[in-house]
């Protein structure tokens, strides 16, 4: 049988494995911080007409530029990020995950390298490689926080070409604080000068603000966004940059032409015209995930402060084991490989239920 290793296959990608969330068929699904609540009706019905529209003109290519879905981007934006920015500040792409690739298409690359503090976004090293960019896996405080000093040291001495900081970080859900985006920012310029993208997620669910503003007069500075999350629309795959507009014509050299397909766009549109109900649900999912965080305390879990709709609960002996158990219940939680640590999406009340019930039976938790 002809395995993957007996094919060409470029060097660093022999003996690698693919992502891999195990898309297991359980109750209760809180492993992939997915928004739980489907679409409401009125918005699917939307859907629907948006695209048989957009059907009717199928046999033409779409909107290359996508410039009516970056120009709603752009309003919603400005209207929630607290900084004015427009068509040209915007790019859009099938998913944040493409967004960085294209990033990492224009900025990294062979002979280039990328740095990230870890444990973060599993994803920003799978695209490096892919890309063929070096990863330079960068430290990180006991408590997950960003080890300021340690991150300058890092950036001073590999001088990468792009440098990756996830707030709220995955799977942490810790948000970093504005001043230490700026430290690195200005640290990576010192060093190189490289491109710092900023992948804000979940900032929908921060109790802070996003760093959009920092993009005024920083042209090296990249903040990425998606409608997977707070938008409840993983499966629509739409992420967007916002960004200097010389970084949105780098990104154009890179993109493949008609990346973003008419049913895409008209799907995004439509759930843009719906963001303020579509909002609504992100306030539940933060008093719910709060509840989560008060909730595991009191059973005698560690919790990290989150800000994302997500929460990383431990210490477990062995988290491994701890995963399977609560598997056991029913329950799939996100065991993402940090020693000791289990990662939960906020789910409905339901659902969040469930999983209490399943972690207060547990026993192997260091408490
Ligand atoms: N960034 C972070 C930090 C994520 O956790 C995810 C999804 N899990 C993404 C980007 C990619 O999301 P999408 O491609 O669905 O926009």
């Amino acid at each position: 049988m002809t395995r993957i290793d007996d094919l060409p296959v470029r060097d660093e990608l022999r003996g690698k494995s693919p992502y891999g969330a195990p898309q297991l068929d359980v109750p209760v699904r809180l492993n992939t911080n997915e928004n739980p609540y489907p679409l409401p009706e009125p918005l699917v019905e939307r859907i629907a007409e948006r695209v048989r529209e957009a059907a009717r003109d199928l046999n033409r290519y779409p909107d290359r530029d996508a410039v009516e879905l970056r120009t709603r981007l752009a309003e919603y934006l400005t209207r929630t990020g607290g900084h004015r920015v427009g068509l040209e500040n915007v790019w859009a792409a099938n998913g944040s995950n493409e967004v960085i690739q294209q990033l990492l298409q224009t900025f990294g690359g062979p002979g280039r390298t990328a740095i990230g503090f870890e444990p973060s976004y599993s994803m920003h090293a799978l695209i490096a490689r892919g890309t063929g960019t070096g990863w330079i896996p960068g430290p990180r405080n006991e408590d997950f926080t960003i080890d300021l000093a340690a991150a300058r040291r890092a950036i001073a001495e590999h001088r990468p070409d792009v440098v990756f900081v996830t707030t709220p970080n995955n799977p942490t859900g810790n948000a970093v604080p504005p001043e230490t985006v700026l430290a690195l920012y200005e640290a990576a310029q010192a060093a190189k000068p490289s491109m710092v993208i900023v992948d804000e997620a979940y900032v929908e669910f921060s109790h802070g603000d996003s760093l959009l503003p920092l993009i005024e007069g920083r042209p090296h500075l990249v903040v990425s966004r998606t409608m997977s999350k707070a938008f409840g629309a993983a499966g629509l795959r739409l992420g967007y940059l916002a960004a200097h507009p010389a970084v949105v014509d780098a990104v154009q050299l890179v993109r493949l032409p008609y990346h973003l397909s008419a049913v895409t766009q008209a799907t995004a549109l439509a759930a843009l015209e719906h963001t303020d109900t579509l909002l609504k649900y992100v306030e539940q999912l933060k008093s719910e995930r709060d509840r989560l965080v008060a909730e595991l305390r009191a059973t005698g879990y560690e919790v990290i402060e989150s800000d994302a709709n997500f929460v990383q609960f431990g210490r477990f002996a062995d988290a491994h084991e701890a995963w399977r158990k609560i598997l056991d219940r029913g329950v799939l939680v996100r065991d993402n490989g940090v020693p000791g640590w289990l990662r939960v999406s906020t789910g409905t009340p339901q659902e969040n239920d469930a999983f209490l019930d399943a972690v207060r039976e547990l026993e192997c938790f260091v408490g």
